[in-house]
């Protein structure tokens, strides 16, 4: 059987390109700072963020958990929003890796503004509590249905924080995603913050690879972090060359992710006992509330994929479908048909 896989952005294969250029790469020793093709890589990543430097990371989990630990000393805190992956999909890493404690808040919709994130913030001087170390914010988020903070957020939560002297990391992940979306540079988004990781596979298509930009002091400072996590790799150009590949190519395609995202969101909006307002599926992710139809989640993934469809669930009642480069609008509809059918059976 062919799957309709609306699973994930992550199920992408590499392009012909990519796979091209894997096979043309240029490689070296990277952990000698030797491969051209990965030192390539990180400065047009540094440079489209708008950074000093780049570092190229195996994984997006990695690459948070870096900044994690280069900000924070065991037995801070780290703001973050209730849904967001660093809290929730990443292993308990805040506490295992870095000792530190995650402070989960809630933002409607998962949008944190300054007021939500301050009223998580310790006071300063009193020995009852654990200092806030750093605040991690997500754009897009995930669990929140691909939902995108205004840059006017971000601009003003890191302005108060800086001024309270906490550093602020982005989970970009789909950070060129968020750019999309809001008709701007990712190095716009980039800006206020003081380290950004994004991911290269995902939406971008690369088929691993995620990147950590920031001032090169703290990049100099994450290279032997990586090396303790286990994420220095060696001739690893042959991977880089797709994620340059990611950077020049993909990211201008996103918006027809998110219009397929729209397709799939308005569809849903109308069959009954599906809660979803598709004005909060603005990116590539929908994210739908299943309770009134009577099933699970669980059960509900079992039902579609009998019929041909990958989704996954956020919790109980909260389904997910991901649109990415790899599904059709024809598919997509063909995926809605799916929905009414198992609703209907
Ligand atoms: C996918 C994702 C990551 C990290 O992903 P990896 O699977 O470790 O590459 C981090 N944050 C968000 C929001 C994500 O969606």
């Amino acid at each position: 059987m062919t799957y309709i896989d609306l699973g994930s952005d992550t199920v992408t294969k590499p392009t012909p390109e990519m796979r091209e250029a894997m096979a043309r790469a240029d490689v070296g020793d990277d952990v000698y700072g030797e491969d051209p093709t990965v030192n390539r890589l990180q400065e047009m990543a540094a440079k489209r963020l708008g950074k000093e430097a780049g570092l190229f990371v195996p994984t997006g989990t990695m690459g948070n958990q870096l900044c994690l630990k280069l900000h924070t000393s065991p037995g801070q805190e780290v703001v973050v929003e209730e849904r967001s992956h660093m809290y929730n999909l990443e292993m308990a890493g805040t506490a295992a890796l870095s000792g530190a404690q995650a402070h989960p808040v809630r933002g409607p919709g998962g949008i944190l503004d300054w007021n939500s994130v301050a009223a998580a913030i310790r006071p300063r001087g009193d020995t009852h509590f654990a200092q806030t170390g750093l605040i991690a914010l997500e754009n897009t988020q995930n669990l929140n249905g691909g939902t995108v903070m205004s840059l006017q957020a971000m601009k003003e939560i890191c302005a108060h924080a800086h001024e309270m002297g906490i550093p602020v990391h982005l989970d970009g992940a789909r950070i060129f995603n968020a750019a999309t979306a809001l008709k701007i540079e990712v190095a716009d988004i980039a800006a206020p913050f003081d380290s950004v990781m994004f991911c290269l596979s995902k939406g971008l298509g690369a088929p691993v690879g995620s990147m950590v930009v920031g001032p090169r002091s703290l990049i100099e400072r994450a290279i032997p972090l990586r090396r303790m996590l286990g994420g220095a790799m060696r001739q690893v150009g042959v991977l880089a060359a797709a994620g340059i590949v990611a950077l020049e190519k993909m990211t201008e395609r996103l918006g027809e992710d998110h219009q397929k995202a729209r397709l799939l969101a308005t569809g849903l909006a109308r069959i009954p006992g599906i809660d979803l307002d598709p004005e909060r599926a603005p990116t590539n992710i929908v994210v739908f509330d299943i309770t009134a139809t009577g099933l699970t989640t669980t059960e509900m993934i079992v039902k579609l994929k009998a019929h041909g469809v990958l989704a996954t669930s956020v919790d109980a009642q909260h389904m997910r479908m991901v649109t990415h480069m790899d599904v059709t609008e024809g598919e997509c509809e063909a995926a809605l048909d799916v929905v009414r059918r198992v609703l209907s059976e």
